[in-house]
């Protein structure tokens, strides 16, 4: 099957151990995702593209228990769609992001919680091309930092 992102340079991939692709700011340090092209605490335009840590803790999230308006583009109907968490990630020092979360079970989500960068399935294709996004999944177990 084959699979392709869904954006170019959003994230490393194919990879074992992907990670997010943003920017960091030469001049005052900013740190943002997805790599703007201008820093947006300074204004400059050096951003320089910065790789994120692969994992951090959810600072907030959300689940999303209905089929979001375009343009989101999934291909899911309201028959298909199945409820997804929208978390708020705290990635090291640096930066939040939000992305999806592959859990959706409020039970099994916590704040604070350590998650892992993972690529999952988005949608797939009229030709059967898997396209991929990025989440975050949370960590399991003790020890595994
Ligand atoms: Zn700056």
């Amino acid at each position: 099957m084959t699979q392709v992102a869904f954006a170019p340079d959003v994230f490393t991939w194919p990879s074992d151990a992907p990670q997010l692709v943003g920017g960091r700011c030469p001049s005052c340090a900013a740190v943002a995702f997805p790599l703007p092209s201008a820093c947006s605490r300074c204004g400059s335009t050096d951003v320089e593209r910065h790789l994120l840590p692969r994992r951090g803790t959810l600072y907030t999230w959300t689940t999303q228990d209905f089929l979001p308006k375009e343009p989101y583009a999934s291909g899911e109907t309201p028959d298909t769609f199945r409820p997804y968490g929208v978390g708020l990630v705290q990635l090291g020092d640096e930066v939040r992001v939000e992305a999806r979360l592959t859990e959706s079970d409020p039970r099994l989500l916590d704040f604070g919680m350590e998650v892992e960068l993972a690529i999952v399935p988005f949608r797939t294709d009229d030709d059967g091309t898997e396209v991929m996004t990025y989440a975050f999944t949370p960590v399991q177990g003790p020890g595994s930092e």
